[in-house]
Parts: structure tokens; sequence; C-alpha cells
């Protein structure tokens, strides 16, 4: 299949997913993971309904940006982001998927003080404790929460988390749930009036169905999109 009509069979099956769920289908977004796909390819989706580009690396980022690939749709950062590549972000997107360390969080703010904006922003939770992937654990959510909401440079506008690869349909609905309830939670305690925590990042190709039964109101799809990617180096 073509990546336009996999973005039109991918976009319905959302429309689907949400409508099963009892949600509107507006109140999921698609945002395709671009990581390894070329500028036209990404042109492409844009074309065919892609409303908004997620990215990994920052050395892409940069030169999709400055090749002009993403427009016509928003642009998102969703991979592992260190702390001294936060200018060549902070400024250049329109959301931060993947903060996961106070030092990173005050770090955007800084970098957004000094550009005179303020940067929208999810933490990553990771949530099976797994060692190999970035995120924060659960319990240390809210204290980073909080400072976020205190910090001027950032706005607080939801959760993201990438759950273990499944393996079977249904394995991380559990995970998809335990990040709605966190997101909950939040949204219960965080009460500075700048802040509009109304996104929660979550599933990817093999599960976005079952985020959005569990309340994704943005999913992150790859391959589903593109077709399978070359092996790289690494997976952030
Ligand atoms: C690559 C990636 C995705 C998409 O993964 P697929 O399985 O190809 O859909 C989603 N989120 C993040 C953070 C990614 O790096």
């Amino acid at each position: 299949m073509s990546i336009p009509e996999n973005v039109q069979a991918v976009l319905a099956q959302v429309r689907q997913a949400a409508q099963e769920a009892g949600r509107s289908p507006e109140a999921v977004t698609l945002c395709a993971a671009t990581k390894t796909q070329t500028d036209e390819a990404i042109r492409q989706a844009i074309a065919a309904g892609v409303t908004v580009c997620g990215e990994n690396r920052v050395q892409e980022l940069t030169a999709h940006l400055e090749s002009g690939a993403y427009a016509g749709a928003q642009v998102h950062f969703i991979g592992h982001l260190q702390t001294n590549k936060v200018k060549q972000v902070v400024g250049h997107v329109d959301l931060i998927h993947s903060v996961d360390s106070e030092r990173l969080l005050r770090a955007i703010d800084a970098q957004a003080g000094k550009l005179g904006l303020c940067q929208d922003i999810l933490l990553e939770v990771n949530l099976a404790g797994e060692q190999s992937k970035g995120g924060v654990p659960p319990e240390a959510l809210e204290p980073l929460a909080r400072l976020a909401g205190e910090l001027p440079g950032v706005r607080l506008r939801g959760l993201m988390a990438i759950p273990p690869i499944s393996q079977n349909p249904g394995d991380n609905r559990e995970y998809f749930s335990k990040l709605r309830q966190l997101f909950v939670d939040i949204k219960g305690k965080i009460l500075d009036n700048q802040t509009k925590i109304d996104c929660l990042s979550m599933g990817m190709s093999g599960d976005y169905a079952d985020a959005i039964a569990e309340g994704a109101t943005l999913v992150r799809v790859g391959t589903a999109l593109f077709g399978p990617r070359p092996p790289i180096r690494a997976f952030s």
C-alpha cells in the first residue's frame, strides 16, 4: 500500500476506534512518527491528511524544518531529548512529548525565557519500570507536574507514555488505563489557570485502537503509515 492509502486507512481506523469508545472522532489526533522518513514521504503523508508530525531525533527535525517538509502540519518532538539540545527544539515545535526530568524541564524553561515564549510540553511516564526507556516513574510525576505548573516558560499540556512492545492485542490496555488515571489525577491537582491539561499521548501502530478506547487524544503512528523502517542504531 502507498503512504496516502495507509494514511487514509489509519485515519479511518482512528475515527472508528473513537466512535466505538463513545468518543468524538475529533477528540483524537493522529501524530505521524516520521523518524527515518524522507522529505518526500513526509510531504505525501501531509497531503493525504496528516496534521501532526512527530520527530524523534534533533538532527532529522532540523533538516526537515530547513527543507520545509512539514509545511501544512504541526510538528511535535517525541524522542528522548538531551538537555544540551533544547536550543534546537524549543520554539521550533508545537509540543514536546518527552519531558522526563527536572533538569530537562528547567532547561526548556530557560531557553523559552530567552526566546520570550512559552513552550507546550507533556511529561513522559515510565509505566512499566523499564530501565532502557525514558520517562519518570509514576511516583515522581506529581512534583514534576507541580514544578511545570510554576515555571513561566513551559505550559504543561498532559502526559505521554511508551509502554512495552505488546506481544498480543490487548496487552497494553492496563498501561493505557493506568496513564489515563494518572492524567485525571494530575488534572485534578494542578490548578494553574495558565494550564490546559488536555493531551494524553499514547498508542503506536500495534495498539492505537486500545489506547483510544482508554482515552488517548494523540496516537503516535509510524510503521502503519510508512511501512517498516530500516534498522537504525538507536531507537531514539
Ligand atoms: C517510532 C515511534 C512511534 C511509532 O512507532 P510505530 O510502532 O512505528 O508506530 C511512536 N512513538 C515514539 C516515541 C516513537 O519513537
